[in-house]
């Protein structure tokens, strides 16, 4: 795969460009490039893809605040999940945005709100403990999910009947209306008021369903969280989101993964740290110590003449990736060295007897 182009440089503006700027950088390619303008150009296609993508990003004050730290790491993290969403809500509003007035009436049979369209992608999240994430897991999740309601098969219209095609849109659901104005003739174009964009009026409601055409179902899921997920990161179950309309596909179910903390190990991308108290006397001797990791306690041999604050590495015993789980970060441990604050006479004694080897004045 090429390397992928800046945004900013995609869009063509600076990194301080404002969202008008963006929104006219993008607008101009976006008339260049788009497949209406330039059928079966697959050269354009692609142009016009990767300038909506970095509008889509750009545009969003979250996204792109993260893309001006992270760069395109900000969205390939994890692959698959909290990837770039090119069907996200946002990119409908943009291309309504967008495309609304660029296109005028003319684009209107593509936005057509009769056609199929794709569900809404629902978020929801779930907890785990740290040790879920290191080695993956699966939850039962519960949500509410829409389904189309079985009784009037999604029509809203009771059993028997047949909903109505809205006689003000003529089942369009939208009104276009033509004014003259200085520029010339000027369309606008709006939702029907009577039909609310659905093309349909519904004379008898079915009374499962309200008239709405869905139910919302309960439902028990299963989430596979794959080893190595980090906190913040989503998993993605295709086809669990909103249901689509007029026949489109179902959206998806992001399911955002918060990991609790732990109480020894804290955690960075693939590595894990620790800290290990450490006696006075193992670490000037050296001497065996036990080390608790992700994978149970491993033995450590300890340095003649450690001192307090070494960090130590233990290879391969941090977090694996989530793209190959045989590949592992490391657990780094800090050896603290302890001062006993509690000394019976005997160890008092021989502690006496060093400070004066060594010439120490104690009480
Ligand atoms: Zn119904
Ligand atoms: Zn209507």
């Amino acid at each position: 795969m090429a390397e992928k182009r800046d945004y900013y440089e995609v869009l063509g503006v600076g990194k301080n460009a404002s969202d008008d700027e963006l929104k006219k950088a993008y607008r101009k390619l976006a008339k260049k490039y788009h497949p209406d303008m330039n059928p079966g150009d697959q050269d354009a296609a692609e142009k016009f893809k990767e300038a909506s993508e970095a509008y889509s990003v750009l545009s969003d004050h979250d996204k792109r605040a993260q893309y001006d730290q992270f760069g395109h790491a900000a969205f390939e993290q994890g692959g698959g999940f909290g990837g770039f969403d090119f069907n996200s809500a946002n990119m409908g509003d943009i291309f309504g945005d967008i495309f609304g007035d660029l296109f005028g009436g003319g684009a209107s049979s593509r936005r057509n709100s009769n056609g199929p369209m794709r569900g809404a992608n629902v978020r929801t999240s779930v907890n785990i403990t740290f040790e879920e994430a290191v080695f993956g897991c699966t939850k039962q999740i519960e949500l509410n999910l829409r389904e189309p309601c079985p009784t009037c098969s999604g029509s809203g219209a009771k059993p028997g009947t047949t909903p109505q095609t809205c006689s003000k849109c003529r089942g369009t659901g939208r009104i276009v209306t033509t004014q003259r104005s200085i520029f010339g003739m000027m369309q606008t174009e709006n939702v029907c008021p009577d039909c609310r964009g659905s093309g349909k009026i519904i004379k008898e409601k079915c009374p499962d369903c309200r008239g709405t055409g869905y139910i919302t179902r309960r439902t028990k899921l299963n989430v596979d969280i794959v080893a190595g997920i980090d906190n913040g990161m989503s998993v993605r179950i295709r086809d669990k989101g909103e249901p689509g309309v007029n026949g489109g596909p179902r959206g998806d179910l992001l399911v955002e993964v918060r990991v609790a903390r732990h109480p020894v190990f804290m955690r960075d991308d693939m590595d894990i740290y620790s800290t290990v108290p450490i006696s006075f006397p193992v670490a000037a001797l050296g001497g065996k110590i036990r080390i608790k990791t992700v994978d149970g306690e491993v033995e450590y041999d300890v340095k003649a003449g450690t001192q307090t604050d070494t960090r130590i590495r233990l290879k391969g015993k941090g977090v694996p990736s989530v793209h190959d789980k045989n590949r592992r970060g490391d657990h780094y441990v800090t050896l603290v060295v302890q001062v006993p604050t509690k000394l019976s006479r005997e160890q008092k004694q021989t502690l006496k007897a060093y400070a004066k080897a060594s010439g120490d004045e104690v009480k």
